[in-house]
């Protein structure tokens, strides 16, 4: 881990401003107090946890550094081998379970827990410590929201998603089809970092070439356990994502009969009742990309939906309609894509190898809709496309039309009724099909984001995704070759429902500090030199 504090501000034009930088026991003496801030009960309600990394004193494994967290009722230093180091009163991160809250009731029961000592932090330790691990983008401190915060004026919504808490971290994970066993619902759970491996495996990858460009080892593994019986000597893998998509009432949807796509997927497969566990932050694109790449974000470099990247003086924002087609521009050198690592396996033929539909991280991609749009030479990217969407009002997967009032769920229905047009041509023929296609749904971000977990906009928003499932299903079932497929469904985080009542923001307690600072997120929290005037 670099000095952060060894990075200058960009001072181009501004002869009469000097940076001071500071020692490392100046920078060491500000984090703590802007943590004695954080962590203070008048921001309990808001602030759930601080976290952040420290030089360990006997933890060599990763770069000399450990984990911390804190909040108003203790400090813990967090070692890679799960061993909690309660520094200060009590224990904020009691439970690392990633099979919490389950079964599904008794999540239910308990939403959004209002102490971190009733919730649970999976793999604390390594997310934490994938966070910080970036020498110029990560912060030097983040904010874990309470579950419960809501914070519209900073653009929070009423379902959100980013903490380090296992519901928001949960995202459903199923395999089907062609080259898994069939389990049915299995109490067991995975994490996002092992679908890259698992899909390139099942898509022909050998082991030794499960590596990034450095030829290290990527942070996910292949999930063994849930693959078997016959391969095709030329596969086939689709891996879904429904964004967002919340795994507990997903599986509770399915096993209800509402969901006959999903059901279909899981009578022929496995689910995985406690998921697959998010990258921290659980946002958007920071899991996209590790789902795509196998890494966490310290080694793929996508540190959140915004982030501030000290080396360009650059506030970053991948996450934009107009930016999802520039996603490569923010790659770390040493990742390397699954299909990069398809393509580096199938012989280049007539048809794509790889195909990526509604994906911003689609590097290496034979067919690719991001592709399309940056050869559109359209500058505001996807944003600028928009009348070349189907119309949602014509859809014949939209449950309820009056959802379509909202603007993002029109935009995320007429975007995934696309994605499944793309699909059906795409599928022409088992022969011509790629041997990956990634395809990535977006509704179910919009319906959980609308009105939180088990709404009616986020079940209709599960219901529409799989009545678009079901449509490509019955395509396959035309041309005969479902049973030669192998599918994964995904998503990129889970969801959380915040509360109207709970309202405010750090931001003021932190300015009163009077200590430079960027906050993006708002979570990130950047300590910066002073500023002096010569
Ligand atoms: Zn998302």
């Amino acid at each position: 881990m670099p000095d952060h504090e060894s990075f200058g501000l960009a001072t181009r034009g501004l002869e009469s401003i000097v940076v001071c930088t500071l020692s490392a026991a100046q920078a060491s003496a500000r984090r703590e107090s802007v943590v004695s801030v954080l962590t203070s009960r008048d921001l309990a309600s808001i602030v759930d946890l601080v976290v952040w990394v420290e030089v360990g004193t006997d933890d060599p494994s990763v770069a000399g550094m450990v984990a911390m967290a804190a909040s108003h009722v203790g400090r813990v230093r967090l070692h890679q081998d799960g061993r909690h180091e309660v520094i200060e009163g009590l224990d904020p991160i009691a439970s690392e379970d990633p099979m919490a809250f389950l079964p599904y009731d008794r999540e239910c029961a308990n939403p959004a827990p209002r102490s971190s000592r009733e919730n649970s932090y999976p793999y604390a330790a390594s997310r934490i410590l994938s966070l910080f691990a970036d020498p110029a983008r990560s912060p030097d401190l983040a904010v874990v929201h309470a579950p419960r915060h809501f914070f519209p004026e900073q653009g929070g919504h009423l379902g959100e998603h980013g903490s380090l808490d296992v519901i928001q971290s949960r995202a459903p994970l199923l395999l089907s089809g062609k080259g898994v066993v069939a389990r049915g619902i299995v109490d067991e759970h995975a994490r996002l970092v092992d679908v890259c491996p698992t899909m390139a495996t099942l898509a022909g990858v050998p082991a030794a070439d499960l590596l990034d460009a450095a030829g290290d080892l990527l942070d996910g593994r292949v999930l063994t356990e849930y693959l078997g019986g016959e391969r095709l000597p030329e596969p086939k893998v689709i891996g879904i994502l429904w964004d967002g998509a919340h795994c507990g009432d997903l599986l509770h949807l399915a096993a209800s009969g509402e969901l006959p796509g999903l059901s279909r997927l899981i009578g022929d497969g496995v689910a995985l009742r406690g998921g697959a566990v998010a990258q921290f932050p659980s946002v958007t694109l920071t899991n996209h990309t590790s789902i795509l790449t196998g890494l966490g974000p310290g080694r793929h470099g996508v540190l959140g939906n915004v982030f501030y990247d000290r080396a360009t003086g650059e506030r970053v924002v991948p996450n934009k309609s107009a930016a999802w087609h520039r996603s490569a521009e923010w790659l770390r050198p040493a990742v390397r894509t699954v299909f990069e690592m398809v393509n580096s396996i199938v012989p280049h033929g007539d048809s794509p190898r790889t195909a990526c539909l509604n994906e911003a991280v689609d590097r290496g991609a034979d067919y690719s809709t991001m592709a399309m749009i940056r050869a559109s030479g359209c500058s505001s990217g996807a944003a600028g496309l928009d009348d070349q969407l189907p119309d949602a009002r014509a859809s014949a997967h939209v449950h309820d039309m009056t959802h379509l009032d909202g603007s993002y769920f029109s935009w995320c229905s007429q975007v995934d009724d696309l994605g499944l047009a793309q699909m059906r041509r795409l599928w022409g023929s088992l022969e011509s099909a790629p041997t990956l296609t990634w395809w990535a749904n977006i509704v179910s971000d919009a319906g959980h984001h609308a009105g939180g977990p088990r709404s009616d906009i986020a079940r209709d928003s599960l219901r529409d995704s799989d009545s678009r499932l079901m449509s490509f299903l019955e395509h396959l079932d035309e041309l005969g070759i479902t049973e030669q497929v192998t599918f994964l469904l995904t998503a990129d985080h889970g969801f959380e429902a915040s509360d109207p009542t709970i309202t405010g923001s750090w931001r003021p307690a932190l300015e009163r500090l009077g200590i430079p600072f960027r906050d993006e997120g708002p979570g990130f929290i950047y300590l910066l030199p002073d500023l002096g005037r010569t």
